[in-house]
């Protein structure tokens, strides 16, 4: 696997309170990284650690293929776009010009690529209004869009969809896959808002108290989102001797359903089953793990080893 960036052991602290804890990130040249934590967990700290806004306390980390402690690494951060915490715009200034600024800014001649880039983020019907009138949806695309000006191989972004509407929430979704497909951009996204981020995102990096609990492929983490099945039955004594004899992990809930954690379970055939020993199935419905259980699945695993 090639990475575009990766962190070794960072640490950072402000005083004697330590907000970031050996955080090792590996980050996939052309993935979307979504990086998951609570409030306070210490998202935004590793992203201004890795945008160069801020140094770390201790370890290092590499940005295509240059670590922070090489000279090399100013000019390799202009690879990089963000928008950290909040975007950062001229109120009076229209979009297209907020954009020319931006160019300017990064020292570029040419101010052929606005229109693309308007266009790219929804703005380019936009004329003269001024940045300050637009939706927090629009000035948060505007943002993207300034951000992206100096055509950086990575995107981060730090909650991009904090506040959005579900319109606004879809829009800042459909442009950044646009973005990662068409574009090849590597898009580090952090979001508490896990269902959310679970559309966009093909591998994810859990973050609880400073320090990274997990990270794992979508792939990996489909497999492992525990699937369940969940019944009511006649008769609950005979229904988990059933299931102890077969050697299934399961619950029995106070209302007295019992969930079935396993991945093959084939509804008709349990009903089949558990008929021929002479229990009635009242009703049986299937259910996957959301993203937001496992997680705090994690974080209480995490903690109940010690390791918090
Ligand atoms: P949020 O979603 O609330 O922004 P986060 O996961 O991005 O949370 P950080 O903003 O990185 O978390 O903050 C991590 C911890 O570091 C918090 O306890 C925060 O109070 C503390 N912190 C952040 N910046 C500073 C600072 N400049 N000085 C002191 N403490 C700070």
């Amino acid at each position: 696997m090639e990475y575009i960036l990766t962190t070794n052991d960072i640490c950072k602290s402000y005083g004697k309170n330590q907000v970031l804890k050996d955080v090792s990130l590996h980050i996939p040249k052309g993935a979307i990284y979504g990086l998951i934590g609570k409030n306070g967990a210490g998202k935004t700290t590793i992203m201004r650690v890795i945008s160069g806004l801020q140094r770390p306390s201790s370890g290092t980390y590499t940005v295509c293929g240059v670590n922070n402690t090489a000279p090399e690494i100013i000019t390799v951060r202009r690879r990089i776009g963000a928008i950290i915490e909040s975007v950062a715009l001229y109120k009076d200034l229209s979009a297209y010009d907020n954009l020319k600024i931006q160019c300017i800014n990064l020292g570029l001649t040419s101010y052929d690529k606005i229109e693309e880039l308007l266009k790219l983020v929804g703005l380019d019907k936009t004329g003269r209004k001024p940045a300050g009138k637009f939706s927090l949806g629009m000035r948060q695309r505007l943002g993207i869009a300034v951000a992206l000006c100096g055509s950086p191989d990575i995107l981060i972004l730090d909650e991009p969809i904090n506040g959005l509407d579900p319109e606004g929430i879809i829009e800042i979704r459909e442009m950044l896959l646009d973005i990662n497909r068409n574009k090849g951009t590597t898009i580090l996204i952090s979001s508490h808002l896990l269902d959310e981020l679970s559309r966009v995102a093909d591998c994810y990096g859990f973050i609880d108290e400073g320090k990274i609990i997990r990270e794992v492929s979508k792939e990996d983490l489909e497999k492992s989102l525990r699937k369940s099945t969940s019944i009511k039955v006649s008769d609950i004594d005979k229904t988990v001797s059933f299931l102890d004899g077969k050697g299934l992990e399961y619950e029995v809930a106070a209302n007295e359903g019992i969930s079935i954690f396993a991945d093959d379970i084939k509804p008709s055939d349990l009903v089949v089953e558990l008929s021929g020993i002479g229990v009635d199935v009242l009703n049986i419905s299937q259910n996957e793990e959301t993203l937001e259980s496992y997680f705090m699945n994690l974080i209480s695993d995490t903690k109940g080893d010690g390791n918090a």
